[in-house]
Order: structure tokens, then C-alpha cells, then sequence
């Protein structure tokens, strides 16, 4: 029996087979002994293929026998397989970027028949985390989920509108100018913390974006496939990523089960 790991920096996800069809799993990657212990108590002898920045650790902790994979590689061939298996509607060229929301950002480059890494930010899933944490004193992601779709961070920014206010703006004016740089307005204004959370997500999806379409440009594509535990459940995250996508001439994809594309890839590796 084979299983696909992918340990990341905040979450550890488990791809394996059971009856002719891939069971999912997630778990936090600071409890690697509890990890261990489910393996064991749901396979005997198995064979593991692991991918992530923890497979070293999680490698020397597990006493079965693993095979570590390129998380790169890995990511980028399970995207491919999802891809496959579950065809998007547009459907999406042979070449896109993949962009990578986990605890921190990754861009790729996947073209018929080769990756490559594009480049990344430090703006991901954990900025989400803890930035929400500094301003509102909650950390966990339910519940910022929750907080953020009930509030509106939208006048904590300034819009290219807003400098531009007495003439017609050289760019649409529906784009962000300054994310939390509304200064004049939180001074006269009071917000909430769903107001901060709401805004965070938004600074966070814009500049995901931002950095995806300059690299979608660059390397002549229009597709961007956006994955990452970050998305889970995350409505607003999405649409806001959606609606500034397709303002910049991009189409953005949202891969079901994207978050497990590495545990998929790993799993597939041989
Ligand atoms: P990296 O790839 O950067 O090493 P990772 O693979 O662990 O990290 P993901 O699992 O793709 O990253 O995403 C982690 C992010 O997903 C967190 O930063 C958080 O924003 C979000 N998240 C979703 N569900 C949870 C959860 N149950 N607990 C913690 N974070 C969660
Ligand atoms: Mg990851």
C-alpha cells in the first residue's frame, strides 16, 4: 500500500487509495508523533512517498520505508493530475502558472512537458494567520474565516479612485492604490476586528494576484492555477483573487482539492 505525504511548514496532508478511490487527509505538521502513530494504525508495511519542507523530519521519525520527492516536481505533476482528472470549465491551455498558497507563496511554471519554479513571497497562509492574530488576538483559522467574511476591510485602503478623485484615473480606479493606507479614515472612523481580518485577506489576495499576472505576463499564459490549504473554505479569499484576476485580463482556476496537489504528485512518483 502506497501513500503520498506532503509535509508543509503548517500542515502535513495524506493522499493514499483506498478501494479504487484517493482518500484525503490533514493534520497539523507540529505533531509528527501523532502522525505516525495514524499511519501505523491504518496500514501495515507501507510504502511512503514524501514531499514538503518536513519530509526530512517526519523521514527520520517514521520507522517504515519512504521515498522523498522534489516538493516542485511533486506539486506541479499533481496539479497536472487533478488537472486531468477533474477538467475546469473554460478548460485551460497546455501551459499555466500555478501559484501556491501555503504557509508562504510559491509560483510555477508548467508547460507540457517541463516545471519550473517561478518565483514566491513571503504573503501567504501564514500572514493570514498572524497577522489576524497581532490585530485581533485570534488565531485560529475557522475562526478567521468566520470573522473575515463578516466584516468589510474595504475603507481601511486607499483606491487608485480615491487619489484620483477630481479627474478620471489613467488606470481603473477600482484597484488598490494602498492596502491599510487609509490612515485619515481609520482616524475618523471605527472598525471592527472582522474589519482588520476582512482587510488582511484582501492585501493578501491582491498581491498573490498582483505577482501571479506580472509573471503570467512575462511568460505569455493567461491561466492561473491557485492552490494551497489558504483557499480551504475561504470564499472570500477566492472571489477577491476572482474579481482581481480578471481585471488584470487573467483566468483564475481553483483547483478542488488543489491543497493536496504535492501529496497527489508524491503519491504518483515512482
Ligand atoms: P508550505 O507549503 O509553505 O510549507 P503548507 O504546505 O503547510 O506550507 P498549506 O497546507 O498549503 O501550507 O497551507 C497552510 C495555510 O492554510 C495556513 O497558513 C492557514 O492559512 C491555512 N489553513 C487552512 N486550514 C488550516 C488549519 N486547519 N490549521 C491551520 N491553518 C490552516
Ligand atoms: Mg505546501
Amino acid at each position: 500500500q502506497y501513500i503520498g505525504i506532503d509535509a508543509g511548514g503548517t500542515l502535513v496532508k495524506i493522499v493514499y487509495n483506498h478501494e479504487g478511490h484517493l482518500r484525503f487527509e490533514k493534520m497539523a505538521a507540529d505533531r509528527i508523533d501523532e502522525i505516525i502513530e495514524w499511519i501505523n494504525n491504518h496500514f501495515t508495511n507501507p510504502e511512503i512517498h514524501i514531499t514538503g519542507g518536513k519530509a526530512g523530519v517526519f523521514a527520520e521519525a517514521c520507522p517504515d520505508k519512504v521515498l522523498r520527492v522534489n516538493e516542485f516536481e511533486a506539486t506541479c505533476e499533481g496539479v497536472s493530475w487533478l488537472l486531468e482528472k477533474d477538467p475546469p470549465s473554460p478548460e485551460i491551455s497546455s501551459q499555466f502558472l500555478v501559484t501556491n498558497v501555503g504557509t508562504g507563496t510559491s509560483i510555477h511554471y508548467v508547460s507540457e512537458d517541463a516545471y519550473e519554479r517561478i518565483g514566491g513571497s513571503g504573503m501567504g497562509g501564514g500572514t493570514l494567520l498572524g497577522l489576524s492574530y497581532l490585530l485581533t488576538g485570534r488565531s485560529d483559522f475557522e475562526t478567521i474565516l468566520e470573522m473575515g467574511r463578516n466584516g468589510n476591510g474595504q475603507a481601511l485602503n486607499i483606491t487608485v479612485g480615491d487619489i484620483y478623485s477630481h479627474e478620471t484615473p489613467p488606470i481603473s480606479g477600482a484597484l488598490t492604490a494602498s492596502n491599510f493606507g487609509n490612515t485619515a479614515n481609520m482616524r475618523e472612523t471605527g472598525f471592527s476586528s472582522e474589519d482588520y481580518i476582512s482587510a488582511v485577506v484582501r492585501m493578501i489576495g491582491e498581491t498573490i494576484t498582483t505577482m501571479s499576472v506580472q509573471a503570467a505576463d512575462r511568460l505569455g499564459t493567461d491561466a492561473v492555477v491557485y492552490i494551497g490549504s489558504t483557499f480551504a473554505g475561504h470564499d472570500t479569499l477566492k472571489e477577491i483573487i476572482i474579481g482581481y484576476t480578471e481585471l488584470r485580463g487573467k483566468k483564475p482556476y481553483f483547483l478542488p482539492r488543489g491543497e493536496y496537489s504535492g501529496a497527489v504528485g508524491a503519491l504518483l512518483h515512482y
